[in-house]
């Protein structure tokens, strides 16, 4: 492991300053995906900066009837706050479903947003990657790629994205609040537009700056998010990552479908907005059939390869089975 210079922040503006002031610098939240990546020689910081002491750790109500939440809250104390299991529960089941207890309890909310994918070929630096390295290839699309991305992705990259958190966030409209460059003041950024897909720089992952500094995410007045519901499919039952999951709420009046949100997760190099499914869903009597041809009409763009084209049937699926536990119906 290399050597690394360790400095703790406590204020975002000395923290920006360190930041902009070394490019080979990173912020260091609970450290349990900087770290081990750390570790495997994946990144290689010469400075961290620690930014758990930057009293981001606020969970309040705003004045709208929205929530914000500091990026320093830790995962456990978001999944476990009454605002968010009563409004938004979608959240606090996602957080739940990932990881294990410990490392929920040391992992924050703004590095959750930002840890990086579990392609096996992007941790593993003996082989090429352009997300790693530019350039260098993508070996996935040929070789393994089981848990890889059947939509968004690139003939550079195809990674998926691993928060269980940020599809249920996607799914409740969610805001993250970020900070750029160390004069600078709040920048509000969708998070539906927060992460970016890989096209032709899949280094690049966000839309903003790579030295940006998160905040706060923040979460509308939402009253269906209060129906919401997480399912996450792994290929065993704990402490392992997504194969498929769903984050989706559903409003039904007088047997139409009047709104819903849809996100899903671990199928694309973003937390996946299902706005195709939803915008078909809209006015229809809700029912199996308009359900699977919601789920059918956003998997329309997907491009499975051999080894992953069997998330189309897990997908449509995990849509039909939520959506229909959620508006009552049965098959
Ligand atoms: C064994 C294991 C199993 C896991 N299983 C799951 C799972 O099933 N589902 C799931 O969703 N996750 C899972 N995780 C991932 C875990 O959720 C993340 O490691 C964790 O959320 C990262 O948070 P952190 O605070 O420790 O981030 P860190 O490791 O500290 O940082 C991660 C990244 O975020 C950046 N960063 C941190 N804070 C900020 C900030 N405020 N602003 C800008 N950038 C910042 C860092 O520079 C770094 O690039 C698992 C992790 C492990 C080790
Ligand atoms: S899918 Fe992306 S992360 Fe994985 S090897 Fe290809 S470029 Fe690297």
């Amino acid at each position: 492991m290399r050597s690394f210079a360790y400095q703790r922040a406590t204020e975002p503006e000395s923290a920006l300053a360190a930041r902009a002031a070394n490019a080979d610098s990173r912020y260091l939240g609970g450290g349990t995906n900087l770290v081990d990546l750390m570790k495997l020689g994946v990144e290689t910081p010469d400075l961290l900066i620690d930014v758990t002491s930057l009293s981001l750790t606020d969970i309040t109500e705003t004045s709208d009837g929205g929530v914000r939440i500091g990026a320093g809250v830790r995962n456990s104390d978001l999944a476990a706050h009454p605002l968010i299991r009563r409004r938004y529960p979608a959240i606090a089941q996602a957080i739940l479903s990932g990881a294990s207890g410990q490392l929920r309890n040391l992992a924050t909310v703004g590095g959750n947003l930002m840890q990086r994918t579990r392609c096996a070929y992007f941790t593993d630096v003996t082989k090429p990657c352009n997300k790693r390295d530019p350039g260098s290839g993508c070996p996935a699309r040929t070789g393994e790629h089981h848990n890889l991305a059947i939509l968004g992705g690139s003939t550079h990259c195809i990674a998926t994205s691993p928060s269980d958190l940020a599809v249920a966030l996607v799914a409740c409209d969610a805001v993250v609040h970020v900070r750029e460059g160390s004069d600078s003041i709040e920048r509000a950024v969708p998070i539906d537009s927060f992460r970016t897909l890989p096209g032709n720089h899949p280094e690049r992952e966000t839309s903003v700056d790579p030295a940006a500094l998160i905040t706060a995410l923040s979460l509308p007045a939402l009253p269906i998010a209060a129906a919401s519901h997480y399912r996450k499919v792994r290929e065993r039952a704990s402490y392992a990552f997504a194969i498929g999951s769903i984050a989706a709420a559903i409003e039904v009046r007088d047997g139409v479908v009047t709104d819903s949100r849809i996100a899903y997760g671990a199928v694309a190099p973003v937390p996946w907005r299902a706005h195709r499914a939803e915008a078909e869903l809209l006015g229809k009597p809700a029912g199996i059939e308009a359900f699977e041809f919601a789920a059918d009409t956003e998997l329309s763009a997907a491009q499975p390869l051999p080894g992953n084209a069997y998330k189309l049937g897990l997908i449509r699926n995990l849509t039909v089975d939520v959506l229909s536990k959620l508006s009552g119906v049965t098959r």
